[in-house]
């Protein structure tokens, strides 16, 4: 379960919540808006949790009793959850499964990633009318527990007009002991009328120095690369867990691209055919960053090749390889090297067999490297 502990930085919000939880004066619909990654999503499930829970002690769950345990998976019954969907006669709840586990991974998210697990590819998700009847049913149902029930809507921007006037409908007139959380990123784009039915809780986009120490803390990092990361960050965790990722990859493909020259300087066919494998093995988005950073790798190689400080956009660690490698790269061979890449990126996109394109590529390297 979410705790308020497990929350970064946000004091403020903390503070009223609680408030809110002793005093008993729990307003019926709550707006938690503010930029994307800095924990309103995390705010909402802790704040439910509380709401749900038994015997909350100073304002927090217990973590004891019934309601808290099955809020450890989020399968309270009296929890519900809207959010942007694909089609317009689908409702949220075909696709509750993946939202609770993208949550239970960890509450710090975004749309890209909702997107991502919703595979969408050109759409944009919305929240449809269909929902609103979905809302209706759950509100006026009895609570399970004969507590509170909560509906989190995430992104309630993205309702399309009819679902919003609904909406509107419902929160002009509050049933009892039925708290709404809208969590959004865009408040500007909700109905002014909606938005002036809600309690505006505003979220701050975290500190440097939050964001630092959470990434020490949490995800095991180094001093230098926590800072480095949280300055990148722009106050977003979500943000600062993605360059993780990007790191992670990069010194992958880094070590990936060296293997490459290497072995297509030896002409060790065998090795190269298994390092075709290996990456057929990934999904075509990694594939194709893969293929991008070996342009940047023997665009940034040539160019170091003139050895002016100004034009050279590498890494230390890839700085230090180009010292050996980047005479290989030379006027006979950069543009065909580019173009093979270029085409592999290509052929890729186009659902071309990974396999096979990957083992070609690393027939033409041998080629090209030798000029
Ligand atoms: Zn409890």
């Amino acid at each position: 379960m979410i705790r308020y502990n497990d929350i970064i930085g946000q004091e403020e919000v903390k503070q009223i919540l609680r408030e809110q939880i002793v005093s008993g004066k729990i307003p019926h619909a709550q707006l938690f808006y503010g930029p994307e990654g800095v924990g309103k999503m995390a705010m909402a499930l802790s704040f439910a949790s509380t709401l749900l829970c038994q015997h909350p002690v100073n304002g927090q769950p217990c973590g004891q009793c019934t309601s808290c345990k099955m809020m450890e998976q989020l399968e309270h019954p009296d929890l519900h959850f809207v959010f942007p969907v694909l089609q317009s006669k689908e409702v949220s709840d075909q696709y509750l499964e993946k939202f609770r586990a993208m949550l239970l991974e960890s509450p710090y998210f975004d749309l890209q990633e909702w997107h991502e697990r919703l595979r969408v590819t050109t759409q944009q998700p919305k929240i449809f009318v269909s929902e609103s009847e979905r809302i209706l049913n759950k509100i006026s149902l009895t609570s399970q527990q004969g507590g509170y029930k909560v509906m989190i809507i995430y992104q309630p921007e993205r309702m399309m007009a009819q679902a919003a006037n609904k909406l509107l409908k419902i929160l002009e007139e509050p049933t009892p002991r039925t708290v709404f959380l809208l969590v959004s990123d865009a408040p500007e784009q909700l109905l002014t009328t909606i938005v002036s039915r809600t309690q505006r809780i505003s979220f701050r986009p975290l500190t440097t120095d939050e964001i630092r120490t959470a990434l020490i803390e949490r995800n095991a990092l180094g001093e230098e690369d926590a800072l480095r990361i949280a300055r990148l960050s722009g106050g977003s965790y979500t943000r600062a867990l993605q360059q993780i990722h990007i790191d992670e990859d990069t010194a992958l493909f880094f070590d990936l691209f060296v293997l490459l020259m290497r072995l297509a300087y030896q002409r060790k066919i065998k090795e190269l055919s298994d390092w075709s494998d290996q990456i057929a093995t990934w999904g075509r988005e990694r594939q194709k960053h893969f293929l991008e950073y070996c342009q940047h790798m023997v665009r940034e190689n040539f160019i170091y090749n003139f050895r002016d400080e100004r034009l050279n956009y590498m890494s230390q660690k890839e700085q230090d390889f180009a010292v050996n490698f980047a005479r290989f790269i030379n006027e006979r061979n950069v543009y065909g090297l580019m173009q093979e890449f270029q085409d592999a990126q290509r052929d890729i996109a186009q659902n071309g067999n990974a396999k096979m394109v990957f083992f070609d590529l690393t027939m033409k390297v041998i080629i090209l490297l030798l000029k």
